[in-house]
């Protein structure tokens, strides 16, 4: 990881970069700030650079064998220790080291994701993952030997307030004994849980919120949005990149759900049998949710556009595509079928929910509608 794919936070990188060409690296630090603001990523970056030979400027060298194997993230003196838990697919009681191959692939992935990422990632379903005291005997045993290839081995410990009271206890054994040379990067969303003691061991790095200009523009470089979709999920992701992935993902569900629902009105609307039996087809393969999940956004445009309609613009929230599509469609809202239409989506929604035959639901839902649009 190169500090150069951290978005934003330049004050930040450029102290610590500062402290790494000063040699003043603190051996315990605590990398502290809120989800998607990417503690992981500079933290990774940061060690990165401390393990780099080869000729480093504001970035590692991308060159020396220690950052080709940071590029995979299997540096031999590089340890991570995160929350885990039992999955059916490992043994009974399950360490950090059974967990690395999806770890690594994980964090390649995506260095932003979240601790739910993380748990839906190692399918942990609705359990808690969590860091015991093992972990913490683990890592001793590890930093007890000599580094490898760097001059440095260092210990990431990410989600460390997921660390129970026995592995923090531990942990703060090695903190104020610190074997020679390596240093311990903490991460953490809330470090008011942490033990007292573990925190105040570890030098703080606050990691603020990513500053809104910088989200934007990895909006538009890394997602090519454009102007106004980059400064809708700006507003809305409040400089959490974790939450604006997310947004992007929805706005894309939400686009392919514009497509069905046009085609379901329009065929509905021209009694157009063989179309509509196709987009039913489509439909009725979904998951009974994402067919709820179909008619609640159905529900959402017919407001919207009666909203329109009314020439309220105020009150509207749609998209550049939902807002183009409804120049037309909202003339077909009226005073005289928008009470009916809302009910007859209602009305589908629940009868899908009660597990009834989906095709016939949808069929009976597109001429019904079809009909309330001719009027
Ligand atoms: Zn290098």
């Amino acid at each position: 990881m190169f500090f150069n794919e951290i978005i934003g936070q330049a004050a930040l990188k450029k102290r610590l970069v500062q402290s790494v060409k000063d040699g003043r690296v603190s051996h315990s630090q605590l990398f502290f700030g809120p989800e998607g603001a990417g503690a992981l990523p500079l933290a990774i970056a940061y060690a990165q650079y401390i393990s780099c030979t080869g000729e480093k400027n504001d970035d590692s060298c991308g060159q020396c064998p220690g950052c080709l194997k940071y590029s995979k993230l299997i540096h031999p003196d590089l340890h991570f220790i995160f929350p885990v838990n039992n999955v059916p697919s490992k043994k009974e009681d399950p360490s950090c080291d059974d967990f690395l191959a999806e770890w690594r692939s994980f964090v390649l992935q995506n260095p932003y994701a979240s601790l739910n990422d993380w748990y839906s990632f190692i399918e942990l379903e609705n359990k808690q993952g969590l860091i015991k005291e093992k972990e913490s005997l683990a890592i001793t045993k590890k930093l007890s030997f000599k580094s490898f290839e760097s001059d440095f081995k260092i210990a990431i410990i990410w989600m460390s307030e997921k660390m129970n009271e026995t592995a923090s206890n531990k942990l703060l054994k090695l903190l104020e004994e610190p074997p020679d040379k390596t240093i311990f990067l903490l991460i953490a969303e809330n470090p008011e849980t942490l033990l007292p003691t573990v925190r105040s061991r570890c030098f703080p790095v606050k990691v603020p919120r990513i500053a809104d200009e910088d989200l934007k523009d990895a909006l538009k470089s890394r997602h090519q949005l454009d102007e106004a979709q980059s400064n809708t999920i700006t507003r809305l992701a409040m400089g959490n990149y974790t939450k604006a992935l997310e947004l992007i993902h929805e706005d894309e569900d939400n686009g392919s759900r514009l497509e069905v629902f046009r085609e379901f009105m329009l065929a509905g609307y021209s009694e157009d049998i063989e179309s509509g039996l196709k987009v039913i087809d489509t439909l009725n393969s979904m998951t009974r949710e994402k067919q709820k999940a179909f008619l609640e956004y159905g529900l959402k445009m017919i407001r919207e556009n009666a909203v329109k309609h009314f020439n309220d613009n105020r009150l509207n929230f749609l998209n550049p595509a939902e807002e183009k599509f409804s120049i037309k469609f909202s003339t077909y809202i009226k005073n005289s079928n928008l009470a009916q239409l809302t009910d007859e989506f209602n009305k589908a929604c629940r009868d899908i929910e009660r597990n009834a035959n989906s095709k016939i639901v949808l069929l009976d839902l597109m001429l019904k509608t079809g009909g309330l649009l001719r009027q």
